[in-house]
């Protein structure tokens, strides 16, 4: 497998909805495998397919490792369906497709979601929180939808705007002024 890349904003794959995982097989074990590597290298407490320019519903988390004195306790989840949610909270998400960029987002408190493991079993997990925050995040990017998506018109067109110029000034020569 050639080594998996970030894809990031504005690239078009973001932008794409997901197709759901027919079956857990080795490959799939493997891809989920090399994306934890990614999440933790970059690092991210989530990675979804779709953003190393994959377009399966597989997502990896772990929202406590990078906590002190926790061990590290990965998540791979396939498919994910989230059966219900209730209460709002407001959070300050980044993402690593949206480089240079946190904003305060809402997103439901609490939530149940079902999805499969790399064992192929249904799993139903009841979450809230931070944790409950990543799940949808997480699951947006598999719907095509990014955090700056659920931000103001403004703060979005400005970021885009930032991100634009941003990414000229890479391009252009290292030489030039000298
Ligand atoms: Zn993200």
């Amino acid at each position: 497998m050639a080594p998996l890349e970030v894809i990031q904003f504005p690239d078009r794959r973001l932008k794409q909805m997901s197709a759901p995982v027919a079956h857990v097989d080795q490959d799939l074990r493997k891809l989920a495998d090399e994306m934890l590597k990614v999440m933790y290298e970059e690092p991210g407490i989530g990675l979804a397919a779709p953003q190393v320019g994959i377009g399966i519903r597989l997502i990896v988390m772990d929202t406590v490792w990078n906590e002190e004195d926790n061990e590290p306790d990965p998540t791979v989840i396939i498919n994910p369906e989230i059966v219900s949610r209730e209460g709002t909270i407001t959070w300050e998400e980044g993402c690593l497709s949206v480089p240079d960029l946190t904003a305060e987002v809402e997103r439901a408190e609490h939530i149940v979601v079902k999805y499969q493991n790399l064992e192929g079993e249904d799993l139903k997990e009841d979450v809230s929180g931070l944790r409950a925050v990543c799940f949808q995040h997480e699951i947006d990017h598999l719907d095509g939808i990014l955090f700056i998506d659920r931000i103001s018109r403004l703060k979005r067109s400005l970021y885009a705007k930032r991100r634009k110029k941003q990414l000229r000034q890479e391009e252009e020569p290292a030489s030039l002024g000298s």
